[in-house]
């Protein structure tokens, strides 16, 4: 061979040798040797198979791809290349280079496009890669045409040399390709993204999935902090700021919630953290993770809403009971108007006119008129701050004024009273009429609370003292006592355990009592029955509007 041809033959190898290592990919790999050396040798017939006898497999392991245990590719194409059995128990198991004369029977590409001629010589290398036979070169030619030369078998065994070491490239590369993949996947999945903050540059390097999360053009990369910025919520961006400016002065772990606007108006809630280390570069970056929290945001805000919803109706209900009891409280006074109207005109239309009869229904109707007043005006004092006229009042007098007005009441139940009152208690600021409401209402729940009660006195003892900048009165019991389950509930509006019961004395007693400056509470008594009690400032910091 003339010097320049054996130039310019080198220059074909070394560029064939170049090409093969290259690959990157199994298939890709599998062609370019094909490919080459089809065009060294001039033959129209080969084919290359990566991972033969399972061996490449065990080698590779999570690299090679499972589902498809062997690439090959051939020319003419065919469904599949195998060697004949001797041929394959030199050239794979004992790594031998084969050439030898056969008949088309024996070809090693099944079923080819294009038949092949009956008589062949056939070429046969093992792909080596450390010990291993990870594949083979085959290559067929008419008999007859001396192409197998010792050189070309030369050429052939340096291609096939080379591609068994582009293999490991590949095998690095396709491993480091599917890694990749399960993280961007599981990144998609997950709506989490990850990225690295440069706090010198202000550049960030983020995961694809950052990309989607702000809604950025993957080709801006590395990203910076001005594209950053633009994408986040502007309300939230002060906040964000401050927690990464106090993240990096004290380089503690950073954590912030914020919304993302996509240019299509869409916004997103997302939760990033991050922590600083030393990068690559030797600047401080942060390193962290961005989830997108949209879905559980909006999962939360239904919740609320549902709560919302559920609290409304409960109230809705309450307000239909409260309807309830209103109807039945005033109902009642106003047919019992109707019915004396009704029997005082009966009584003025008689031949013989009953003027004192009939007297005595109008007083009827103005009584019930009162009680449907009164039901009206309790429940104004529930819902609206009534007007309080504070004055300086005794509250010893004004607690007996009550249990006087009561007298009858509590003879007719039974009931025996007792004082125990502190009699020097100074005066103090409150409006009487609301203060001797309450106790007008607690001696009442007091006398209904006995009303049952057989076997044992019935006692109510209403007392007072000074307690603590305060005074306090109690009205105790002997009655059937409450049950601790109860006992808050007490107070809430339209609770009530009578059958006629309206359930707003108490509320009603708590609150004015509260605005009062004062508490009142319940207490089981150690023997029967129950204790009200409830205090009130001895100074009252409200202007006092009466004089005493
Ligand atoms: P009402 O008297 O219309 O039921 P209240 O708000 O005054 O409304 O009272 C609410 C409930 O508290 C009563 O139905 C009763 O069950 C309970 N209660 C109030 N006072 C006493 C008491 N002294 N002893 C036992 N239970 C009481």
């Amino acid at each position: 061979m003339k010097l320049e041809d054996e130039a310019h033959e080198l220059e074909l190898i070394a560029k064939a040798l170049q090409i093969i290592s290259k690959e990157i990919s199994y298939q890709g790999l599998a062609k370019a040797l094909l490919r080459e050396a089809l065009s060294y040798c001039g033959v129209a017939r080969g084919g290359v198979l990566l991972s033969e006898g399972g061996e490449l497999l065990a080698k590779v392991d999570a690299s090679f791809p499972r589902e498809r245990a062997k690439f090959f590719t051939s020319y003419p194409a065919a469904r599949e290349i195998r060697l004949p059995a001797d041929l394959g128990e030199r050239v794979l198991n004992r790594r031998e280079t084969v050439i030898r004369h056969a008949t088309w029977e024996d070809s090693a590409l099944i079923d080819p496009a294009e038949p092949p001629p009956r008589n062949i010589t056939q070429l046969c290398l093992p792909l080596v890669h450390q010990e291993w036979t990870i594949g083979v070169l085959y290559l067929e030619a008419e008999r007859g045409e001396e192409i197998f030369t010792p050189r070309c078998v030369w050429v052939m065994s340096m291609l096939a040399s080379q591609a068994a070491v582009s293999f490991e490239s590949v095998s690095l590369f396709e491993a480091l390709r599917e890694t990749n993949m399960w993280m961007v996947k599981g990144q998609e999945i997950g709506r989490m993204g990850s990225y690295r903050w440069n706090t010198r540059t202000l550049l960030s390097r983020a995961s694809r999935e950052c990309y989607r999360i702000f809604d950025i053009d993957l080709e801006i990369n590395p990203v910076p902090f001005e594209v950053f910025k633009s994408c986040v919520h502007p309300d939230d961006f002060p906040a964000l700021e401050q927690a990464i400016a106090e993240a990096v002065s004290t380089k503690s772990p950073f954590s912030q919630e914020y919304r993302v606007v996509h240019r299509d108006g869409t916004i997103l809630s997302v939760a990033a953290v991050g922590q600083f280390d030393l990068g690559p570069s030797g600047d401080v970056e942060l390193e962290g993770i961005i989830t997108d929290i949209t879905e559980r945001k909006a999962a939360e805000q239904a919740l609320t809403d549902a709560r919302n919803e559920l609290a409304r109706a409960v109230r809705l209900a309450s307000l239909g009971e409260l309807a309830g009891s209103i109807i039945h409280e005033i109902n009642q006074p106003l047919t019992g108007i109707i019915m004396s109207a009704e029997a005082c005109l009966r009584w003025l239309a008689r031949d013989h006119v009953e003027p004192s009869e009939a007297r005595k229904s109008a007083v009827r109707v103005i009584e019930q008129g009162h009680r449907a007043s009164d039901v009206i005006t309790g429940l104004k004092s529930l819902v609206r701050n009534a007007q309080l006229n504070f004055t300086k009042i005794d509250i010893n007098d004004a607690v007996e004024k009550v249990l006087l007005l009561s007298k009858r009441e509590l003879e007719r139940a039974g009931v025996i009273l007792r004082i125990d009152f502190d009699r020097t208690l100074p005066n103090i600021a409150a409006d009487l009429v609301q203060i001797q409401q309450v106790v007008l209402n607690l001696v009442r729940n007091a006398i209904e609370a006995m009303a049952d009660v057989e076997g044992r006195s019935r006692i109510l003892t209403a007392s007072s003292k000074a307690a603590d900048g305060h005074v306090s009165v109690t009205i105790t019991d002997t009655g059937v006592g409450i049950n601790p389950a109860n006992r808050e509930r007490l107070f809430d509006a339209l609770y009530t355990t009578k059958e006629s019961g309206l359930g707003l004395g108490l509320s009603i007693c708590r609150k004015i009592v509260t605005v009062h400056g004062g508490r009142l509470w319940v207490e089981e008594n150690t023997t029967h029955g129950a204790t009200f009690a409830f205090v009130l400032p001895l100074c009252q910091s409200i202007q006092i509007s009466g004089r005493n």
